[in-house]
């Protein structure tokens, strides 16, 4: 019966944040800059979706039976249980802040815990919603516990404090291994870390190029570059670079840059001002490292934190561009004749590779060191398909039924009869 209870109260909070999607997409998109359209189909639309998905999980985690002992008279039943952790801490970013809470957040109540999340200080609003959805859904007093603050103060906190058994983080390399350290030396907490990236996307000559061009510009200008899988470095066959390069052009200059309530607008403003800086300077120091500019590089002359829609070219794998990520809509394109250098990377978030040879492509994809590799197309996640990187991008799975792992313990049980 408590199973039953809790996928009708899961299943009841993905109906409230349904009904409320388009208060939510209005407050996401003026709290994160995120286009309105985007917010309310990615951003809440994903994150309602992945509460219907985890509500279906939550009467089916289940352990197996293991046969040990092999000498007869086998008098062994030895089996697993799978059981919540306990009280479990996330930290969340904010490119996607709803979506995000959502992705770990479902899976760590499926599993039977109860949280305590921090957004991101610059974009705490819709996980406070949210909050107020999950008491009307009736939610146990105390299961959900939204603490927004600093990274330092709470996040730190939370990494350290001794009743909290498990830390899901979604954010950069660098706080990541911090966070680490601290669920270290604190209590041996569990963690699951999902960091930067800097997906590599080889578009081979024999592709679709309508569909490459299409699927490039979406693998970096998605939700203005604010996407840990957005594809930090092109490789382009030589043999269409040229054409590649003007196409992706000149289908920058139709996009649209503006308000992102205005339902017309393909661009919206960077996060925040902080972030926009580092876009500016990461911008100068490709041009002083000779990288080509060929469009953007700058901040729009309007008010606002909106970044131009940028391309280089004559990319080097020394240069700073082509090694850190700059979560900004630049597209760093390298170009390719034979061989090329898609590992040459310390992330391993997400990759990609367009061609119409089904070979080519799966021989690639067994190549890659990426924890995603979209065949023929990019961005496509879904709640079902388990997310995370390898390397420095972290380790552990958000979505799918892998997900659940990260929130409950196995227990091994031995009886002799
Ligand atoms: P960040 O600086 O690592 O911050 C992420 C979160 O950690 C924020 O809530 C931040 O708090 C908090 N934090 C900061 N210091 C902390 C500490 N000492 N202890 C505990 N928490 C602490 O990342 P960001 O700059 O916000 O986000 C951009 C990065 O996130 C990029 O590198 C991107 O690739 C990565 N990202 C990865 C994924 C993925 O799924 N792999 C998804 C999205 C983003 P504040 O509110 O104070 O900043
Ligand atoms: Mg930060």
């Amino acid at each position: 019966l408590f199973l039953i209870v809790c996928m009708f109260v899961f299943s009841r909070l993905a109906d409230l944040m349904e009904q409320h999607q388009e208060e939510l997409a209005t407050i996401e998109s003026i709290d994160s800059g995120a286009v309105y359209t985007l917010a309310l189909k990615t951003h809440i639309g994903m994150s309602v979706q992945t509460f219907r998905y985890f509500a279906g999980w939550c009467d089916k985690i289940q352990g197996c039976t293991i046969p040990i002992n092999q000498a007869r008279p086998n008098r062994n039943l030895t089996f697993t249980k799978k059981e919540p952790i306990g009280v479990c801490a996330i930290v969340i970013p904010w490119n996607y802040p709803l979506m995000m809470l959502a992705w770990k957040t479902a899976a760590c109540l499926a599993a039977g815990n109860t949280v305590v999340l921090k957004p991101a200080q610059v974009t705490p609003l819709t996980a406070l919603k949210f909050a107020e959805l999950t008491a009307l859904a009736k939610f146990p007093k105390g299961v959900v516990n939204i603490l927004p603050g600093s990274g330092s103060l709470v996040g730190q906190r939370l990494s350290d404090h001794p009743d909290v058994r498990k830390l899901g983080f979604t954010g950069s390399t660098e706080i990541g291994k911090q966070i680490m350290k601290s669920c270290a030396v604190s209590n041996v907490k569990k963690v699951s870390l999902e960091l930067g990236g800097k997906s590599p996307l080889i578009i081979f000559n024999d592709c679709d190029l309508d569909k490459a061009v299409r699927m490039g510009m979406s693998s970096v200008f998605f939700n203005k570059g604010e996407n840990c899988i957005a594809a930090g470095r092109l490789f382009i066959e030589e043999s269409i670079h040229d054409t590649f390069v003007e196409r992706v052009v000149n289908e920058i200059k139709k996009m649209k840059i503006g308000d992102p309530l205005d339902r017309s607008t393909d661009h919206g403003p960077q996060n925040h001002k902080a972030h926009l800086d580092k876009l500016v300077e990461y911008c100068e120091k490709g041009v002083k490292e000779r990288a080509n500019l060929v469009f953007g590089g700058k901040q729009v002359n309007r008010p606002g934190f909106f970044f131009e829609p940028t391309v280089f070219t004559d990319v080097q794998d020394h240069m700073y561009i082509a090694i850190e990520e700059s979560f900004g809509p630049i597209m760093i394109i390298s170009k390719f004749s034979n061989g090329l250098r898609a590992n040459a990377t310390e992330y391993g978030l997400a990759s990609g590779v367009f061609t119409r040879d089904i070979s080519k492509a799966l021989y690639v994809s067994e190549k890659l060191q990426a924890g995603t590799v979209f065949i023929n197309t990019y961005n496509k996640t879904d709640v079902a398909a388990p997310f995370g990187g390898f390397k420095q991008s972290g380790f552990g799975k958000d979505l799918g039924q892998e997900a659940l792992n990260e929130y409950l313990k196995i227990k091994c049980v031995t009886v002799e009869y």
